[in-house]
């Protein structure tokens, strides 16, 4: 049985209507190696269709200079030589650093305490020598993680590097983590699989009580849920949130307070037409000059329309986040038009979706760690306690953060929870 506490599944994959087609308000892509998601929606008899990357130039508008750039893996930026320079040697170290991490256990790295112990923007300060570097290195913390490069360990971004393939497959489109979209949108997979399930929807929980023969579940509204284990298949800060008897391990409760989520906003803008494409542009840009700094095309697929992504992550986020409705969508189309031209400045239609204002959510794309949390708790991170267990994409040793790690990391909890209920007690139901 599934307690979901919205009236909807999907939780950080959600349907919108832009100009009459689907779009995604969260989770979007399916990429290189994602394995299970591939499977799942072939299982489901759903479709993917590829992200658009065919013509046309990358846009980098970094330090107030703007160049173009080939948008397939391997491509190199056109920069000035000694800021090429400079990037080339600051991905080389990363990659190399990345390598020498193993995904299931990043605090067994023989130098997991120096890793753990500065943050990625300190890396950034000494590894990379221009503006540019700096600049580049700085965006990609925001536009993989939603957070600003201060706020994360190196050693966590080494980890989510070597967890997800390679820096290049993470922010490629093209063989990389942005290759695919689901036709009709990610959250059909939800809603596929909650048919043959039983889900309860609006069941928020507030507690588990356990003993030593199985859980109680306890709901806001007063129903009472039996089982011999339980599954809490949420991101660690929201688990610690619930009320727990006995009350949850230190070590537990401690490292649900220290893996805070990303902040990101998503915004999307419907035109009659992409007409981006038309200009040598894929829709694609990374920017250094806030609010929006990362955009993709996400038109549907036979391009009706032409629907402009925008993430609005980190720092930016949390400013931009406190403006009206009105400032932040001018400041948002403002962005589009300095780098897409003066038709991106009139939409027909435009939605934003605010994930840390979400309060089944609290923040995305994921959780990260700050200096000194996967040497202190990471082994414990996916150990049950008790008769509680933990799944999510939190949880996830490969495509952590990611749908793909959401399932791998279910999958993996469901098989240990069956290993260990061999005497499985039926689930009863006692209403309030
Ligand atoms: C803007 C955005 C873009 C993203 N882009 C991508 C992408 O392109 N590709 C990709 O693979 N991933 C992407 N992600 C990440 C991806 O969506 C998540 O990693 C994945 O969906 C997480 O799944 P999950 O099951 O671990 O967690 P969730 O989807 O968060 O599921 C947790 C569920 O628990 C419910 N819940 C919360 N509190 C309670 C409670 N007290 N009681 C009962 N139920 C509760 C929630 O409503 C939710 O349904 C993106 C996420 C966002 C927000």
């Amino acid at each position: 049985m599934v307690l979901e506490a919205r009236d909807r599944v999907g939780g950080r994959t959600e349907g919108g209507v832009l100009a009459g087609h689907p779009v995604e308000l969260g989770g979007t892509w399916l990429g290189e190696g994602h394995t299970e998601m591939y499977r799942l929606v072939a299982e489901l008899g759903l479709e993917t269709f590829p992200t658009w990357n065919d013509a046309g130039t990358l846009l980098l508008d970094l330090g107030g200079r703007r160049s173009r750039m080939r948008p397939h893996k391997g491509a190199t930026p056109r920069l000035n030589p000694i800021a090429l320079a400079d990037l080339a040697q600051g991905l080389a170290r990363f990659g190399r650093l990345a390598r020498s991490v193993d995904p299931a256990a990043p605090w067994a790295h023989p130098r997991a305490a120096l890793l753990d112990g500065q943050t990625f923007e300190s890396w950034i300060r000494r590894t990379l020598r221009t503006p540019t570097g700096r600049a580049y290195f700085r965006v990609l913390a925001e536009a993989v993680h939603a957070a600003d490069a201060t706020d994360l360990s190196l050693l966590h971004t080494l980890f989510y590097t070597a967890s997800n393939g390679d820096l290049e497959t993470l922010i490629s489109v093209d063989r990389g983590a942005q290759k695919d979209r689901v036709v009709g949108g990610s959250v059909r997979v939800a809603e596929r699989l909650a048919e043959d399930l039983d889900v309860r929807l609006g069941a928020a929980v507030s507690g588990l009580v356990q003993d030593d023969h199985g859980v109680t579940v306890t709901t806001r509204a007063g129903a009472h849920l039996r089982a011999a284990h339980a599954v809490v298949a949420l991101p660690p800060t929201l688990a610690g949130r619930l009320h727990h008897s006995p009350a949850l391990p230190a070590w537990r409760d401690q490292l649900t307070q220290r893996v805070p989520a990303g902040t990101v906003v998503k915004c999307l803008a419907a035109y009659p037409t992409p007409f981006w494409r038309n200009r040598g542009l894929n829709g694609q840009a990374v920017s250094d000059t806030g609010p929006v700094t990362v955009t993709f095309d996400v038109s549907p697929p036979g391009a009706e329309v032409g629907v402009l992504l925008g993430f609005v992550e980190g720092g930016e986020a949390r400013r931009w986040q406190r403006l009206t409705a009105e400032r932040r969508r001018a400041a948002v189309l403002d962005r589009f038009r300095h780098l897409f031209g003066p038709q991106a400045a009139d939409p027909v239609s435009y939605v934003e979706k605010d994930w840390s204002a979400e309060e089944f959510t609290r923040g995305c794309y994921g959780a990260h760690f700050g200096p000194g949390t996967w040497t202190a708790y990471g082994p414990v991170l996916r150990e049950p306690v008790g008769r509680i267990h933990w799944a999510g994409a939190e949880y996830a040793v490969e495509w952590s953060g990611y749908m793909e790690g959401a399932v791998r990391s279910g999958r993996t909890t469901a098989e240990a929870v069956l290993a260990r209920s061999a005497s499985r007690a039926p689930a009863a139901v006692t209403a309030p």
